[in-house]
């Protein structure tokens, strides 16, 4: 099979894979759209986040879609129906697992993360315990963006939004445009969406958010002159953390969500410190599937506005450069092997 393979930083190829002899217990999806993420993009500019490292040549996608090869008789399901499929596989063994955080799994497997190959292939092998059953009405790309909306659920789940509260999302690419429509479900009050690029400003407007700003800087002069009481940080930025602390009010509190390029965060410790600041991490997600999908089914989060590209396998590579370098008007990339 064709497959996308990062060798290195900035060194996308298209080479051969064998599928994988098909394991006890997993079954084959024929990949019918993978999306490019943030943490993908890390991988071909930074060769790697923090302790994963690319080693060897590796195949990214861990956001996908795609129709069963086999019937799976005890979820229901045959053989070309369309199925999403979640890349966390928890070891449900270790505390954290135990406690019920399997997105905190430090013996995770993750498809799509080194050294485990993803899907930007033409098929998969993936444990049958990783399916998620969709709705047979959803498209592909509905599929596809399930895991990606699943991160922004997470991370308001942790934010526990208050009812009218004014939020800064900081970030306008697919998470936190996903944040700003979850939060909007959520029962918000103003959400203000900063971006240095205007395309995503746009659609952060267009998804729900009532102002947006280039810079936290230009917001501080504005009506929210002394900040936000809950800001969700979703930004590739070193400085996104920084920001986070100055777009927050005192006493406010901040979920970063985003992963710095260069994997350095900076931070003004007396601006955290004498704000008297409550700040969360937000790891992936846990058991959030299902409301991933009826929010897509019932038309709450439009996630279909977002993916504004679509690329073939053999265009991958040109979809990560052409991500890297933050062409205008990208916002989601679909591959579509
Ligand atoms: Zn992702
Ligand atoms: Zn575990």
């Amino acid at each position: 099979m064709d497959a996308l393979f990062l060798h290195s930083a900035f060194d996308a190829r298209i080479g051969k894979l064998n599928l994988e002899t098909l394991k006890e217990k997993h079954c084959v999806v024929r990949v019918a759209a993978v999306g490019l993420c943030g943490s993908d993009l890390h991988y071909y500019k930074d060769g790697g986040i923090g302790g994963a490292q690319i080693r060897s040549p590796f195949v990214p996608g861990h956001e996908f879609s795609g129709w069963l090869e086999d019937d799976i008789p005890f979820l229901g399901l045959k053989r070309g129906n369309l199925v999403s499929v979640d890349p966390n596989k928890s070891c449900e063994e270790c505390n954290q697992c135990k406690k019920g955080y399997p997105n905190l799994c430090p013996n995770v497997e993750f498809i799509g993360a080194p050294p485990f190959n993803g899907a930007m292939t033409e098929r998969i092998s993936v444990p049958i315990s990783q399916i998620v059953p969709i709705p047979q009405s959803m498209t592909p790309a509905q599929g596809v963006m399930l895991e990606p909306l699943g991160v922004a659920i997470h991370a308001v789940d942790l934010a526990k939004p208050k009812l009218l509260e004014t939020v800064a999302v900081l970030g306008c690419g697919p998470i936190g445009l996903l944040i700003i429509q979850v939060l909007r479900v959520s029962g918000v009050g103003s959400i203000i969406a900063i971006d240095p690029l205007e395309h995503r400003r746009n659609m952060a407007i267009k998804l729900g958010a009532n102002i947006s700003a280039n810079s936290t800087e230009n917001i501080s002069n504005t009506l929210f002159k002394n900040g936000a009481p809950l800001v969700i940080e979703a930004t590739n930025s070193p400085f996104g953390f920084k920001d986070a602390v100055l777009a927050s009010e005192i006493g406010g509190r901040i979920i970063i969500v985003g992963i710095p390029d260069g994997d350095q965060y900076t931070l003004p410790a007396a601006e955290a410190r004498r704000r008297g600041l409550k700040i969360k991490f937000s790891r992936r997600m846990g058991n959030v599937y299902p409301r991933a999908v009826e929010l897509v089914v019932n038309k709450r989060v439009d996630v279909d506005s977002m993916v504004t590209n679509k690329f073939s396998l053999m265009e991958a590579p040109s979809a990560f450069k052409k991500h890297a370098d933050n062409e205008i008007g990208l916002i989601k990339s679909l591959i579509i092997p």
